[in-house]
This record gives C-alpha cells, sequence and structure tokens, in this order.
C-alpha cells in the first residue's frame, strides 16, 4: 500500500520518502535538505510527484525549492501558514483529505510547536507523519502556539488506532528516554525501551518509527493522568493538563 523510506537529514532530522505502490506516485514528508532526499530519489524512483510539509520550520521545509525545480513537484502545507512556507501550491485545512494515488491522507491540525502546524495520518496505511509535535518519546517544544494547543494537539494524536505507526521530524528518542525516565524511574515499559533504544542508535539505526501502544505506555507526555507520574512530581491533586504544563517546562531545562 505505502511505502517509506527513512532519509536521516541535517544533524538529526528525518525525511520520508513515501510511494503509493498502486499508483507509483512519489511524495516526500517534511525535506529538510536537498541534496540527502536528491540522492535517494535519484537512486530509487527517480521523480518526486509531491513534497508534504508538517510546519514552516527550515529543518522541514529546506529542501522544498530545489526539489521543486528538479522534478516539477507540487508542495502540500498547512493553510494556515501557506505563506511562510516556501514554493507552497496546496493549502490544506483540519479535516481535509490529501491523496497520494490510493492512499489517502487526513490533515490533522497540531498547533502548538507553531500556529498551523498539521499531521498527516493515513489510517488504510496506519502512519502518522507528526513532525515536530509529537516526538518518540517526547514532544515539540512550544514556540508559537500554547501549552493548552500542544496538549489538545497530543490529545487528538493520542486517540488514533493504538496500532498507528508514528514518523516523527528528528531523532530525539535517546534523549527524551532519559528525560522519561528521570520522572517515570519505575516504569519497567520504558526501561525496556529505552534498552531497544539503545541498541538501535549503537547500530545507527532510526528509532523510528514506533507503534501508537508503545507510545502510550512510555512516552510521559501521554500520561499525565498516570498516577506514579503524578506522584513522582508531587501533583497527585493536580489536572492531566497542569502535569503536561510541569513536564513540558521541566523538560525545556532538561
Ligand atoms: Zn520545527
Ligand atoms: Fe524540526
Amino acid at each position: 500500500m505505502l511505502d517509506i523510506t527513512i532519509i536521516s537529514c541535517l544533524s538529526d532530522n528525518y525525511s520520508y520518502l513515501i510511494r503509493d505502490k498502486k499508483t507509483n506516485l512519489i511524495g516526500i514528508v517534511d525535506p529538510s535538505d536537498f541534496q540527502e532526499v536528491d540522492k535517494e530519489i535519484s537512486k530509487t524512483y527517480k521523480k518526486l510527484d509531491f513534497i508534504l510539509n508538517t510546519h514552516h520550520h527550515n529543518d522541514h521545509v529546506g529542501g522544498n525549492i530545489n526539489l521543486k525545480k528538479k522534478y516539477n513537484s507540487k508542495v502540500i502545507c498547512s493553510s494556515y501558514e501557506v505563506e511562510k512556507i516556501p514554493g507552497g501550491d496546496i493549502k490544506k485545512s483540519d479535516g481535509e483529505q490529501f491523496n497520494l494515488g490510493k492512499t489517502d491522507f487526513k490533515v490533522i491540525h497540531v498547533p502548538g510547536h507553531t500556529l498551523g502546524h498539521i499531521a498527516f495520518y493515513s489510517e488504510k496505511a496506519g502512519v502518522i507523519f507528526t513532525g515536530d509535535t509529537l516526538f518518540s518519546l517526547g514532544c515539540g517544544r512550544i514556540f508559537e502556539g500554547t501549552f493548552e494547543q500542544m496538549f489538545m494537539s497530543l490529545e487528538k494524536i493520542k486517540n488514533l488506532p493504538k496500532n498507528t505507526m508514528i514518523y516523527c521530524g528528528h531523532e530525539y528518542t535517546k534523549n527524551n528516554g532519559s528525560f522519561c525516565i528521570s520522572i517515570d524511574k519505575d516504569n519497567k515499559n520504558l526501561q525496556d525501551r529505552i534498552q531497544v533504544v539503545k541498541n538501535k542508535m549503537e547500530k545507527k539505526l532510526p528509532t523510528l518509527p514506533v507503534k501508537l501502544s508503545d507510545e502510550l505506555e512510555t512516552n510521559i507526555f501521554l500520561r499525565c493522568d498516570d498516577e506514579r507520574i503524578k506522584n513522582n512530581l508531587k501533583m497527585s491533586n493536580s489536572s492531566k493538563f497542569e502535569v503536561f504544563k510541569k513536564l513540558r517546562n521541566l523538560k525545556d531545562k532538561f
């Protein structure tokens, strides 16, 4: 249905080359860097129909213009920040569809990191591209939006089917894991995952994608109502949102 190739870019970014098997239409999610992406396309499909951007930061759109020039691709991006997206062609708002051939994606507006941030979710393929909103064992920094917005954005992702595979914008898993375990030391699933991540990093393999069900058990930003986490923060009587805010502030200083 959907082939996905992970391309490492810059110091810790990931771009994802995607192909709809039925129609051979090709897309790239968040091309950070023209050269790395072009190298992969030259070796494989030799064409690029669509560029999909989750948000306007340069480490996610840096390759847009040169790729567009070379392959005559169309840029799909958030209608909420289209003016900041180099070469933006087709605007998408919350709930709208984008079809890569026979694979349909739903656009989910997930503000917080940036105000117009979107995620691309395909129920059929069982994947979501989350950009800098949800990371493996973490979540994005809040730059343009509010804590409330980021919290609600993560709630939207949390409610997707549990077997959804998450593809995010950065390789931050190891450091994120260190933060999670500093708060949630007795979480056996987290301890095990940290070991898996360590093994992958030693082999220089990506720690992604990750299944939503695994994130729900180990990513503290998705577990703000967990009693053990609340106790460790001495916030037993606080709301889920207050716990989230505390965690995000602690992570900024970690
Ligand atoms: Zn970003
Ligand atoms: Fe980024």
